[in-house]
């Protein structure tokens, strides 16, 4: 039998689930991290599982869903609220399944984040003035979910670089009080509004809908041709891509930063990011999206992050696209080239490439480049070989369909092979009633 709580506080603002049971526990508990992990939780160990407590049906219990249910607190009060939206329809299917249970893999488990080592288990973040403000207004501090978020490294509120708690005690922790360490280095402008922009975007994205990812993927892949950082005939190059995010603002804070984010600031995991079809850290999306699109307004911009297809983007020809929608194509002139090429060779002659990596460029591009080829030649070459045989018999009014397919050799093959149905089309002009009942005479000897 659950014990349930005689007094159950309220939530003080948006803070997060472990700030509200180190809050509990601070006024209300015994001393005991254990005894207050068993009591919230059935787990003596619950503090250490600074994200998202496993045995939340525990906690609702206790607290008579008066603070939400298993869900509601796991979406909205801790940092799987910005996870989850990230998770593909089977990952997602494993959380709402271990929503019911009160064992299993935990929460961090489940949305890939130890896999990802961008995950900073053992800190968490704070702002001096918030904690000020806190102490005035609640006598305790507390840990607000905005800042415990990844991408999360400014305070919004104040602007100020937030600082970060790290430690391995089994005890139920409350952000420190004290002010007399060293103030942080002020942050430039550039950082600054780069760190604000991601900040924003990972509190947006706390408990919002499923996001699509492959939208997103799309998204960027034309944001960087419509910045020159990818050109067609040099895409998702690891060097160009590296050089062009390593000289952005947020790329020179990371550097600096003491994080295992840190390792994202040479910008190499992009190519791999944007090559892959499965997903990735959301921090990685995160940061990529708000660097790309550091010139666009930041709402307009991250309104697109959530929902592709809510507004239309203008791209560089001033042709308004649905974000997402539009793959990024092939330019009109090197279609042209490939489809009116006799062969693939040909048509990367021209382009002055190899052969392999116009393949690959197709490929990427989403198409096996034999289709692409078809698809966008056929039209052409079965008008060629029908305006072949009408030049033929135009020339030779008197002709026999024997001649065509002796003289108009290379058009009748293409057409049997391809497009059997046009030989009737082409031979119509031929004023012999006893010609047109002939059939395309797939035994003639060629
Ligand atoms: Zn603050």
């Amino acid at each position: 039998m659950v014990e349930e709580l005689a007094y159950i506080p309220a939530w003080r603002s948006d803070e997060t689930l472990y700030s509200w049971i180190s809050g509990f526990h601070a006024v209300h508990g015994n001393g005991s991290a254990r005894d207050t992990g068993a009591l919230l939780f059935d787990s003596e160990h619950a503090c250490r599982d600074r994200d998202a407590p496993r045995n939340l049906h525990h906690f609702a219990s206790v607290t008579r869903a008066a603070l939400g249910d298993v869900r509601s607190l796991l979406l909205t009060r801790t940092p799987i609220g910005l996870f989850a939206p990230f998770l593909s329809a089977s990952r997602q299917q494993a959380l709402t399944e271990q929503m019911k249970s009160p064992t299993g893999p935990g929460w961090r488990l489940l949305c890939g984040m130890p896999a990802s080592g961008l995950h900073d288990t053992g800190a968490m973040h704070y702002c001096e003035d918030c904690v000020a403000n806190d102490v005035a207004t609640w006598g305790l501090p507390r840990w607000r979910l905005p800042h415990q978020l990844p991408g999360s490294w400014v305070c919004l509120d104040h602007g100020r670089e937030l600082r970060s708690l790290r430690t391995e005690a089994s005890q139920w922790i409350l952000p420190p009080i004290d002010r007399s360490t060293a103030p942080l280095p002020a942050l430039e402008p550039a950082q600054a509004e780069a760190l604000k922009r991601i900040a924003t975007l990972a509190s947006k994205l706390v408990g919002s809908d499923t996001l699509d990812v492959s939208a997103i993927r799309q998204a960027i892949l034309v944001g960087l041709r419509d910045h020159g950082v990818t050109t067609w005939l040099h895409p998702l190059d690891n060097d160009h891509l590296s050089a062009w995010f390593a000289g952005s603002p947020i790329s020179e804070w990371l550097r600096r930063s003491n994080g295992p984010w840190q390792r994202l600031a040479s910008g190499d995991w992009i190519h791999d990011l944007l090559r892959n079809r499965v997903g990735d850290h959301p921090l990685k999306w995160m940061i990529l999206w708000c660097t790309l699109f550091a010139d666009q307004d930041c709402s307009a911009s991250q309104r697109r992050f959530m929902d592709p297809v809510s507004s239309p983007h203008w791209d560089a020809s001033g042709q308004a696209t649905i974000w997402g929608a539009s793959p990024p194509s092939l330019p009109s002139d090197i279609h042209d080239i490939i489809a009116n090429a006799t062969t693939l060779k040909e048509a990367a002659d021209i382009l002055g490439i190899a052969v392999t990596t116009l393949r690959r460029r197709l490929t990427e591009l989403g198409t096996n480049p034999r289709a692409f080829r078809q698809d966008a030649s056929f039209e052409q070459r079965k008008q060629r070989a029908v305006d072949a045989i009408r030049e033929y018999i135009s020339a030779h009014p008197t002709c026999s369909r024997a001649d065509i397919h002796r003289e108009c050799k290379a058009a009748v093959c293409w057409i049997r092979s391809n497009a059997p149905e046009a030989f009737e089309h082409a031979v119509e002009s031929m004023g012999d009633q006893r010609s047109r009942q002939m059939t395309l005479a797939r035994d003639v000897q060629l």
